[in-house]
């Protein structure tokens, strides 16, 4: 079986819907186009982040190692020409030798940058293994240092592996520049081709939405103007259908005509509420479309909405031979505070719905509470299950569309294809979802729970409460209270009226003389067995005579 659980669609312009932002960021004035460019913006933006993270953590310090390298073992290129002077010159002319070969040296170039190598050279000879005076070898010419160069100190190691002396290489930074711009624009032209791409993208989609969104605002206006022509219709139809009602209300108590006219008069009665009932549903809706309906919640006695709810169910599941049961739970609480009149508009096209597509069988229509009391409220649960021809998986996905009917004998007859759109819509508001479990031939079940504030109750073991059959015997001994009283709490018992029993029984339970009395009711009121109350207190009054006037 296929559960349900649907957001209404969009009253006006359902296609439109589908592309809406949630409504708090429209409300902050935020529209798709933002939301789009903000996405790309972001994305743009950690392209760029994540390119530029790369190429100074990774890319930048690899290149300078490799430039590096480079630069090292020319060096010890350099280094080696210096040790083979220093090795077989002539002492005497070891000086000049040396200083020769470093300007040799230092004029170097490097055929990728086209420039110097080598940018300065000092050296530091060991007279101990090379035999010459003392400090008349200390060489050093051109730069001592410069921005990002690199520093190299190479060991002159001769044969035999003596330590001559070390050369001190101050190397350009050049190779390793051109090397990074190089790759820096190989990497610059790579990514603003996926950058210049992101932007199509960007561009392609903002002048998507731009249509989309003319498109959108074309349907919902006009959307708005069926709306307004509908429901001018409907208001318009409504006022000369009271008129028929009215006179058919009127030709219905007249016995001559009805005995001449019955069947006709029935049959403009019956055609005249139900083309009300679909102008109202129309009506309805068009005004949802417009605005939601606020709620108007108030305190409202549970057991008394329920039966009535059930009373009016009842008279067409009869008509059709259908059978109603009622399930109320034990602790469902006695007064709570809720929109009633759009509470028995859900319930009313529920029941409605369930009583007109089952011809077999019969309709549960079940209330319970669920969880505990947080707070003072209650979440209940209304469900309303039936016997009758049941949904298909794939048509359930459409009842809630506005107008929808699906193709059967019964929809061709009656309905307006837009009570459980409404109904959908008002649940909602009532914070909730109305949900649809459905299997063709087999039945189905709506439901849906709602919080609701708990003003009174809920009635402590109901289910237990002895609840007294009619015994009238057991009132022999006992003070019955005023009559004006027991006829107050007789007349609001068969209401359903639970506030006002209370009320009554308070007045009663004044006079302690009547406490036995009190006591012998509660059950009924805890248990809501108003109905029983009703007709005990009515058998009461018949048995014992002309009440006394204690
Ligand atoms: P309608 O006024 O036609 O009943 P609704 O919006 O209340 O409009 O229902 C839409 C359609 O959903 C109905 O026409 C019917 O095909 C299907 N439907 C609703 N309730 C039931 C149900 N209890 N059992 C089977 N089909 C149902």
């Amino acid at each position: 079986m296929a559960v349900h659980s649907h957001r209404p669609p969009a009253a006006a312009g359902s296609v439109a819907g589908r592309w809406q932002l949630p409504p708090w960021l429209e409300r902050i004035g935020v529209r798709p186009h933002t939301v789009i460019s903000l996405i790309f913006l972001t994305l743009i933006a950690s392209f760029v982040l994540s390119l530029t993270r790369y190429w100074n953590n990774t890319l930048e310090p690899r290149l300078y190692a490799t430039a590096e390298t480079q630069a090292q073992i020319l060096a010890q290129s350099q280094a080696a020409a210096l040790v083979e002077t220093i090795e077989h010159g002539q002492p005497e002319r070891l000086h000049r030798q040396l200083y020769d070969l470093m300007q040799e040296i230092l004029i170097v170039k490097d055929p990728a940058t086209d420039g110097r190598i080598v940018l300065g050279l000092s050296l530091q000879i060991d007279y101990d293994s090379v035999p010459v005076p003392r400090g008349s070898l200390e060489l050093k010419d051109g730069i001592a240092d410069c921005e990002r160069c690199f520093h190299t100190t190479i060991p002159l190691i001769g044969q035999g592996g003596v330590l001559l002396g070390v050369a001190d290489f101050v190397l350009s930074p050049r190779y390793f520049e051109a090397l990074a711009g190089d790759m820096r624009s190989k990497l610059i032209a790579e990514s603003s081709m996926a950058l210049i791409l992101m932007v199509v993208v960007w561009i392609t989609m903002l002048a998507m939405f731009h249509r989309l969104h003319r498109a959108k605002l074309a349907i919902e206006a006009s959307d708005k103007a069926k709306t307004r022509f509908m429901a001018n219709v409907t208001h318009e139809l409504r006022t000369p259908l009271n008129a028929i009602l009215g006179y058919t209300q009127l030709y219905k108590q007249d016995e001559d005509l009805m005995a001449r006219h019955g069947p006709g008069v029935q049959s403009i009665d019956r055609s005249a509420e139900h083309l009300l009932l679909m102008i109202n549903d129309i009506l309805d809706f068009s005004r949802m479309g417009e605005a939601l309906p606020s709620l108007h919640p108030k305190e409202v006695a549970l057991p008394g909405f329920l039966s009535t709810l059930v009373e009016m169910t009842e008279v067409r599941a009869r008509l059709r031979g259908v059978r109603l049961d009622s399930r109320f739970g034990a602790t469902l609480p006695a007064v709570v505070q809720v929109d009633d009149k759009r509470l028995r508009q859900v319930l009313l096209n529920l029941l409605g719905n369930a009583v007109k597509f089952t011809q077999d069988g019969g309709v549960v229509f079940a209330v319970e509470r669920l969880g505990g009391t947080d707070g003072g409220t209650a979440t209940l649960r209304f469900s309303v299950r039936d016997s009758g021809i049941g949904i298909g998986p794939t048509e359930l996905d459409t009842i809630f569309i506005p107008f929808r009917q699906l193709d059967n004998a019964i929809t061709r007859a009656e309905g307006s294809g837009l009570g459980l759109t409404i109904s959908q819509q008002l649940v909602r508001l009532m914070g909730s979802e109305l949900k649809v479990e459905s299997e063709p031939g087999v039945g189905s079940h709506f439901w849906f729970d709602v919080e609701v504030p708990v003003l009174a109750g809920p009635a402590p073991a109901a289910e237990a409460a002895p609840v007294p059959a009619q015994a009238p015997e057991a009132t022999h001994d006992m003070p019955l209270p005023p009559a004006a009283l027991l006829e107050a709490l007789s007349d609001q018992a068969q209401r359903h009226n639970v506030l006002a029993v209370r009320k009554v029984l308070a007045e009663i339970e004044r006079d302690p003389a009547h406490a036995a009395f009190v006591e012998y009711v509660q059950p009924y009121v805890r248990g809501y067995r108003f109905r029983q109350l009703g007709e005990w207190l009515a058998t009461l009054r018949q048995t014992s005579g002309p009440p006394d006037d204690r």
